[in-house]
C-alpha cells in the first residue's frame, strides 16, 4: 500500500464521523413565547426531508472543511498552466483596493452625485481599454467573456438590421473556443467553419471563397487558440469588410498583445476582454468576472445602456438615451469590484508595464516550447505567442495518452494544462505559463514533464494508473459536472 492510499483510508467521511447527540454549538434557553409555525410559514412550504445532519463537535467540523479546502488547487499553491485560461498570479493589493469601503459599500441605485468617484473610475477604465484595443468605445457591462461575445454579436446584428441587411451567416475558424459558435447560434446566425491551413492559420484564399454578402461577421481569435499569430490578419479583415461584413475578435488572448499591437489597427471592429484573465481578477472557481466589449464608433448607436458620460463641468452621469441600443445586458453596470481591480492593475503597470507583461508571457511560453521540444511532439513548430501546444504522438507509441500525462502531473503537485483543446490537434496539451512565473518554476515544471516522458517509456503502467496521490483517482468527469451533490446526504 502506498503512503497516499494509507492516508485515504484514515480519512473517514463526514457522516462516518457523526456521533448522536454530539454538537458544536450552544444556544441559550428559548425564552420566546410558543408560536404556531403555520402562522409564519404554510405547512406545504416547510421541507420535511432536510436532515439528518451529521452531529459533530466544532474542532471536527473545522478540520473537515479545512481538509477539504486543502484538496483545492489554486494559483496561490503553484503553477496553473491551463492554456487559453491565463491562470496568472494577481497582485493581492488589487483585492484590497477593490474592497475599500468607498467602492464596495456603494449601492447601484445611489444618486449619481454620491458616486462620482465610481463613475469616474469606470469612465477612465473604458478609455484605457479602448486605447489598448485600438477602438473607440467600450461597454463594461458584460460579466464574462462569453457574455461579452453575446453583447458584441448582438450589436453586430443590430448594426446590419439597422442598414436593412438581414445577414444570416457567421464565419468561425475551426480552432475557435466553443463559446464563439455558441454565441453566434444564440444570436440566430448559422455558423460556417473556416478550416485552418497547414500553418494552423486562416488562409485568405479559403476565406475569400467562403465570404459572401450573407456573412454578418467573422469571429476570430488573435493570437488564435494554437497560440499562433494570424499573420494574414490585415488581409482577412480586408476580405470581410469588402463585402460589408464585420470582424469580431475574441480578446481572451490579450496577454500576448498588450501594448505591442492593437486589434483595432488590424481592422477588428469589435473585441471583448476577459478582465478575469488579463486584468487581475482571479478566476477558476466561477467567481465574478468581467467581459468588457470595445467597438468602433460605427457601432456606438447600439451600445448597451446606461452609458457613462463626462459632462462639460467634468462630472459624470449615466445616460439612458441611446435610441437604437441593444438594451441592458446586466442588472446594473457590470461587476464593479472586478472593474476596480482592472483599473488598479492598469494604473500600476502603466503602458510600459503592460507591454512588459506581454513580452514575459510570450517569452515564458516559448521557453517551455523550446525546452520540452525533445520530449513531446509539437504539431505547429514555430514561434508561439502566449501559449504553446504539444500532443501525445511520441508517448502513444508506449500506449500513453494526453489524459495519462495530465493525471500524472497531479501526482507531482502541478495542475495539468488544458487537454484535448483546440479540437483540431489530436491529443492536444495546451500550456500557458503566463508572465508571472519565475524561471525556477518553469524549470521545475519542464523537468517534471521530462520525468513523465521518461516514465512513459520505462514505467508506462505507473503513468496509466495515475494519479496515485490525489484524494480520488480518475472520476467520471461528465457525471461529476452534471450530477453534482451540493448538499449533505446521509447515504
Ligand atoms: C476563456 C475564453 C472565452 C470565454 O470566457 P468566459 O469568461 O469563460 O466566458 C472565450 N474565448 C477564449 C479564447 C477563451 O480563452
Amino acid at each position: 500500500m502506498t503512503f497516499c492510499e494509507t492516508k485515504k483510508i484514515l480519512e473517514p467521511l463526514l457522516f462516518e464521523k457523526s456521533v448522536p447527540g454530539r454538537t458544536g454549538w450552544q444556544l441559550p434557553a428559548n425564552d420566546c413565547p410558543a408560536i404556531n409555525p403555520e402562522k409564519i410559514m404554510p405547512a406545504n412550504l416547510v421541507r420535511q426531508e432536510i436532515g439528518p445532519f451529521p452531529e459533530m463537535s466544532e474542532p471536527e467540523i473545522a478540520r473537515h472543511y479545512v481538509r477539504l479546502s486543502s484538496y483545492n488547487y489554486s494559483i496561490d499553491k503553484g503553477l496553473y498552466p491551463l492554456g487559453s485560461c491565463t491562470m496568472k498570479y494577481n497582485p493581492k493589493i488589487n483585492e484590497l483596493v477593490s474592497r475599500l469601503p468607498g467602492f464596495c459599500t456603494t449601492h447601484p441605485l445611489q444618486d449619481e452625485d454620491d458616486v462620482q468617484g465610481n463613475l469616474q473610475l469606470m469612465w477612465e477604465l473604458e478609455h484605457y481599454l479602448a486605447e489598448i484595443a485600438g477602438l473607440d468605445r467600450v461597454t463594461l457591462q458584460p460579466a464574462a467573456g462569453a457574455h461579452g461575445e453575446l453583447t458584441g454579436m448582438m450589436m453586430i446584428k443590430a448594426y446590419h438590421l439597422d442598414r436593412q441587411e438581414d445577414r444570416k451567416t457567421v464565419l468561425v475558424p475551426d480552432s475557435a473556443h466553443g463559446t464563439n459558435p455558441a454565441t453566434s447560434s444564440l444570436c440566430g446566425f448559422s455558423v460556417k467553419v473556416v478550416p485552418s491551413d497547414e500553418r494552423g492559420l486562416i488562409n485568405p484564399a479559403t476565406l475569400a471563397q467562403m465570404m459572401s454578402p450573407d456573412v454578418a461577421a467573422i469571429m476570430i481569435t488573435n493570437p488564435n487558440t494554437l497560440g499562433l499569430f494570424e499573420k494574414d490578419i490585415s488581409k482577412i479583415t480586408e476580405i470581410v469588410h469588402a463585402q460589408g461584413g464585420l470582424v469580431y475578435c475574441d480578446g481572451a488572448n490579450m496577454n500576448a498583445l498588450l501594448g505591442k499591437a492593437r486589434p483595432g489597427d488590424m481592422g477588428v471592429d469589435v473585441l471583448h476582454f476577459n478582465l478575469h484573465k488579463t486584468f487581475s481578477t482571479p478566476h477558476g472557481g466561477g467567481g465574478p468576472g468581467g467581459g468588457p466589449v470595445a467597438i468602433r464608433n460605427s457601432l456606438a448607436p447600439f451600445l448597451p445602456v446606461p452609458i457613462i458620460e463626462k459632462t462639460t463641468q467634468n462630472t459624470f452621469r449615466l445616460s439612458h438615451e441611446n435610441a437604437r441600443s441593444i438594451g441592458k445586458v446586466s442588472t446594473f453596470f457590470g461587476n464593479f469590484g472586478v472593474l476596480v481591480k482592472a483599473y488598479a492593475y492598469i494604473r500600476q503597470l502603466g503602458p510600459e508595464g503592460l507591454k512588459r507583461a506581454s513580452e514575459m508571457a510570450v517569452l515564458n511560453a516559448n521557453y517551455v516550447r523550446q525546452t520540452l521540444k525533445p520530449d513531446f511532439h509539437i504539431p505547429y513548430d514555430t514561434l508561439c505567442k502566449h501559449e504553446c501546444i504539444f500532443n501525445d504522438t511520441i508517448q502513444q507509441e508506449h500506449g500513453i495518452s494526453t489524459l495519462d500525462i495530465a493525471k500524472r502531473l497531479i501526482d507531482y503537485g502541478f495542475h495539468p494544462p488544458t487537454i484535448y483543446f483546440p479540437l483540431i490537434v489530436k491529443g492536444a496539451m495546451m500550456i500557458e505559463p503566463t508572465e508571472t512565473e519565475s524561471p525556477e518554476t518553469l524549470d521545475h515544471f519542464v523537468n517534471t514533464m521530462k520525468i513523465i516522458a521518461r516514465e512513459s517509456i520505462e514505467q508506462p503502467d505507473l503513468v496509466k494508473s495515475a494519479p496515485h496521490c490525489a484524494p480520488l483517482r480518475r472520476l467520471d468527469e461528465v457525471l461529476a459536472a452534471k450530477q453534482q451533490l451540493l448538499r449533505f446526504k446521509s447515504e
